[in-house]
């Protein structure tokens, strides 16, 4: 059974009316293209000066900013690993990815949350692979604990939705 607690939607991850949007940064932190790009775009130029204070983040870690002139009061800044194969423990960097945005997430209280579909662009993380991590990764954590209370996937492009809606139809 899906979880209440966790929404689907399609589109732009900037305009959505959450608490956290995390980010699919590298691990330089210094801004980029794709959904960190637009992240960016809508937060301002503090939040490159914010990032560059944070010294990067290792791959399957993720970090805390504010959100500047973003809806959302912060953005999680998560690294996902550069897809090379899958032998080189790029599912564990990935559901890490999303764990740890969660527990930062928790730290501060945080009641809504949003994830775009880490390492799948750019990374090249197959869709498929990435949505079954993706929706694991927070479904045991919302089993185990009250915070947040509400996460939502958002999808930017048709095929991805169209993943998400199929694998939480089946949960
Ligand atoms: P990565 O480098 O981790 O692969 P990308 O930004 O290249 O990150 O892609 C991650 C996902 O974000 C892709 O599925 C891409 O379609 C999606 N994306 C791009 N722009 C946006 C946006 N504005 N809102 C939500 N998702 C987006």
């Amino acid at each position: 059974m899906s979880s209440s607690r966790i929404q689907l939607v399609q589109g732009d991850i900037t305009t959505l009316d959450v608490e956290v949007v995390v980010a699919a940064a590298n691990s330089g932190l210094m801004g980029g293209g794709g959904v960190d790009g637009a992240i960016h775009r809508a937060a301002g130029p503090e939040l490159l000066q914010a990032c560059r204070k944070l010294g990067g983040c290792p791959t399957g870690e993720a970090r805390m900013t504010p959100g500047f002139q973003l809806h959302a009061k912060y953005v999680i800044h998560a690294v996902g690993p550069i897809w090379d194969g899958g032998g080189y423990g790029e599912a564990e960097l990935l559901r890490s990815a999303y764990t740890s945005s969660l527990a930062l997430a928790q730290q501060h209280d945080v009641r809504s949350i949003a994830f775009p579909c880490i390492s799948t662009g750019v990374y090249g993380f197959p869709k498929e692979k990435a949505c079954e991590i993706a929706i694991t990764a927070v479904q045991y954590w919302l089993a185990e604990n009250a915070l947040p209370e509400r996460v939502t996937f958002c999808c930017f492009g048709d095929d991805d939705y169209a993943l998400y809606e199929q694998r939480l139809s089946e949960s």
